[in-house]
């Protein structure tokens, strides 16, 4: 074992189960987690809360540059309307950079001297930690993301509408697809999990297994 935190990347489109398995995974190996996602949806928030409704690069970089990071806490960072306005303006190249530091110094000295960290987000195995130990690439069908986001959503009291959802996803994986700097895509070293017809304990056990043995082969 060397001194290095040990990184598990997992990468996939909206609502794919990313984050439940993230958390789980750095529960059992008692890893830090950062759902960096939660960091452009703080930016979209303060933003629009701030009533602006299509900002412009040069604002979306200082409200990245200034976020607080107790709006992360907020109900309201699930909103649709905030991830919608968080893959809108993670299209920005110094929107991405700005966020950047953040993250890679989580991998580099996770907090409270956690021996590793798990990352979830788009560009985790691709730009962030290119070289995690582990990456995973969950996805999923959109009929199977959309209906998971909608019993999310009803579970915490918020409105949730399965075709106005459906579009929401089409229109986010479009976007987060297709956009030049850092888009989604799988690290050609990752594990690719089609989450599915998976329940939750199917994707843990597999994505569990696949970092024992990564561990236990690490030099
Ligand atoms: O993962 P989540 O749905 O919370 O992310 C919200 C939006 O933030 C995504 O649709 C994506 O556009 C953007 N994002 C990103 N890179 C990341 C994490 C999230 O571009 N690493």
């Amino acid at each position: 074992m060397t001194g290095r935190p040990f990184i598990v990347a997992i990468d996939g489109p909206a609502a794919a189960g990313k984050g439940t398995l993230a958390r789980r995974l750095a529960d059992a190996f008692g890893f830090a987690y950062l759902d960096t996602g939660a960091l452009y949806r703080g930016v979209a928030l303060s933003l629009i809360r701030a009533g602006v409704a299509d900002p412009t690069e040069s604002e979306a970089t200082k409200a990245a540059l200034r976020l607080d990071l107790s709006l992360l806490q907020s109900p309201d960072l699930r909103l649709e309307a905030t991830g919608g306005m968080a893959s809108r303006i993670a299209v920005m190249p110094a929107v991405r950079a700005a966020l950047d530091a953040l993250q890679r110094r989580f991998a580099e000295i996770p907090p409270q001297g956690a021996p590793g960290a798990v990352i979830d987000g788009r560009d985790i195995g691709t730009v962030i930690c290119p070289k995690a130990q582990v990456k995973l690439f969950l996805t999923a069908s959109v009929a199977a993301r959309a209906e998971r986001r909608v019993h999310e959503l009803r579970a915490r009291g918020l409105p949730a509408d399965l075709a106005g959802i459906t579009a929401e996803i089409e229109a986010r994986d479009a976007r987060d697809a297709g956009r030049a700097t850092a888009p989604l895509k799988a690290a050609e070293d990752a594990h690719l999990l089609d989450t599915s017809d998976l329940g939750i304990e199917e994707v843990f056990a597999k994505a569990k297994s696949i970092i024992e043995t990564a561990r236990q082969t690490r030099t």
